[in-house]
């Protein structure tokens, strides 16, 4: 036997929750090595009936990697790149998104997924069709994925590879496994929007994409092959200060509508995949509400940490930060002379400075809530992940403030306005103010869903967001999925509890 399986000990304590703060239990955990180390875990798990759990770099924030009893699977030491191919790298699951980075550096190419956080894992960003700010050119993760090499519950390992492996209408063959997917197209209606929120399936389509977005519960992936770009010559980012939320989204809509032509995909999934994006539209556009600046001013007076923070003018209402990877065209430059003041960029090392103040205000928020735990310590912040279709974004957008001032709550408003997709984060100062808040989460999903947008465009479902998975694709959906589920894992073995309860 290579696998060495171990019993959790309080040694194991960080591995049983994830950046959700949720707490899980199991009973044994290992650290596999190589594909062999994997296939044996999993053969051990089936002899046992221990569910398994696949962890990556646990930096998930709805408790997809938490366990539940059984066994975890944890990926982080298989970790190995292999060298650049062409404009292709393979890489092992476990390899960090920083890591990725640090080796493909100086080769003239670069990998477009930027997400946040970048301990997250490729197997985990995989399994959640992360996303980040650069996904408003880029698309999702799932669109710079080539194949996959997974291992199913049937002790097969199959390699899926896009335009090679491909379902028959909705029939498909892998491996031993043959089945046909759920005929789930109708019920789903968020189609233009940017969606992380269960299984991506539709006729004749890449098997790849079965696993992209499934949450670890058809498989472990066991190696990513991934596609890179040619890095860009310049890059530009700017910051513009607006004295009105209206002034800031009209400056939005013009920067996603100002004849770029062809629009940036969405990220839906393959129909994007494999284009290269149009040239000369913006990276990113990313957005900072009032609220979020005033938290930004309030933390640099009072907190160390946030000290060397850019002052902000007190007539700074909301922000829009904007990214190009060519020279900012004029018109852009002209529009952009209406704000109030407009920050400027130049190159990799200038934008993190500007990234630095966009990180500071989920840190500011995360402090906040950390202190307000040491009273209350089941508390936790309120963190939505929807996105609408254009049309909506400034009915969500009043849906928000109006219900969040109504509710009296506390909160700031940020993210990838460029995708209709804003996270709303409610910071309680009770656990009364919780209830509050979930109470309008709730009612906010349901009107998101009736708009056609998504309950989550990039942070997936895991074990806190089933619910919502329902309200978007109601019973029938759920059930259709559940019979894709049970026939990759019979025994419901695999990442149990993630996306529903089989
Ligand atoms: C501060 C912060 C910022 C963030 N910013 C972003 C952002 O910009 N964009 C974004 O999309 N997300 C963001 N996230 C969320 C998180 O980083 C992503 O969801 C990421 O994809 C999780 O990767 P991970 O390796 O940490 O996965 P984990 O948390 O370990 O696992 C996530 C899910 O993937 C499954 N999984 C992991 N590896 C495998 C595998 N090899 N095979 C099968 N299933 C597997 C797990 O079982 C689980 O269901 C952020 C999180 C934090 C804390």
């Amino acid at each position: 036997m290579t696998a060495q399986i171990l019993d959790v000990t309080d040694d194991h304590a960080d591995y049983m929750c994830d950046e959700s703060r949720r707490v899980g239990h199991a009973e044994k955990i290992t650290f596999p090595k190589s594909i062999a180390d994997v296939r044996e875990a999993l053969q051990i798990s089936i002899e046992n009936g221990w569910p398994v759990t696949v962890q990556g770099g646990r930096t998930g924030i709805t408790g997809g990697c938490v366990p539940d009893g059984g066994l975890i699977l944890n990926l982080s030491r298989m970790n190995a790149m292999g060298g650049i191919d062409s404009d292709r790298m393979t890489i092992q699951p476990g390899a960090l998104l920083a890591d990725i980075r640090e080796t493909i550096k100086g080769s003239g190419l670069f990998f477009p997924s930027d997400l946040t956080e970048t301990t997250a894992s490729i197997g985990g960003m995989v399994a959640n069709n992360a996303s980040g700010a650069r996904s408003f050119k880029y698309g999702p993760v799932r669109n710079w994925i080539h194949a996959l090499e997974v291992v199913l519950t049937n002790g097969e390992t199959v390699r899926v590879e896009r335009g090679v492996h491909k379902a028959n209408d909705l029939d498909f063959k892998l491996g031993r496994l043959k089945g046909r997917l759920p005929d789930i197209s109708h019920l789903r209606r968020c189609d233009s929007v940017k969606s992380a929120a269960g299984y991506f399936v539709k006729p004749d389509m890449d098997l790849v994409d079965l696993f992209i977005g499934a949450e670890g519960t058809l498989g472990v992936v066991t190696e990513v092959t991934i596609n890179l770009l040619a890095e860009p010559v310049q890059l530009n980012g700017l910051t513009a200060f607006f004295a009105s939320e209206a002034e800031a989204i009209e400056f939005v809509r013009f920067l996603r509508d100002a004849g770029w032509g062809t629009r940036p995909a969405t990220g839906v999934g393959p129909g994007a995949v494999g284009q290269l994006p149009s040239a000369g539209v913006p990276i990113a556009i990313e957005f900072f509400d009032a609220q979020s600046l005033e938290l930004l001013r309030r933390m640099k007076e009072e907190n160390e940490a946030f000290a060397d923070l850019p002052a902000l003018n007190p007539e700074f209402h909301t922000a829009i930060y904007f990214e190009f990877d060519c020279d900012v065209p004029d018109v852009v430059i002209d529009k952009a002379g209406e704000a109030i003041d407009c920050w400027f960029a130049e190159g990799e090392h200038e934008i993190e400075t500007l990234k630095n103040f966009r990180h500071a205000i989920p840190e500011s928020v995360n402090m906040l809530i950390g202190e307000r735990k040491k009273t209350i310590p089941e508390l936790t912040k309120l963190g939505t992940d929807m996105s609408v279709p254009d049309g909506q974004l400034e009915n969500a957008m009043r849906m928000y403030h109006e219900g969040l001032a109504e509710a009296g709550l506390e909160y700031v408003i940020f993210g990838h306005i460029g995708n209709n997709h804003v996270h709303v984060n409610i910071m309680p100062r009770s656990m009364e103010e919780y209830e509050r808040g979930k109470a309008l989460y709730l009612e906010w999903a349901k009107q998101v869903v009736e708009w056609g947008g998504s309950v989550s465009a990039e942070h997936g479902i895991g074990k806190i967001k089933r619910d919502f998975l329902k309200l978007m694709y109601g019973d029938d959906g759920i059930e259709e999925m559940k019979r894709l589920k049970e026939c990759f894992d019979p025994m419901n073995l695999l990442n149990r509890g993630n996306l529903f309860i089989l």
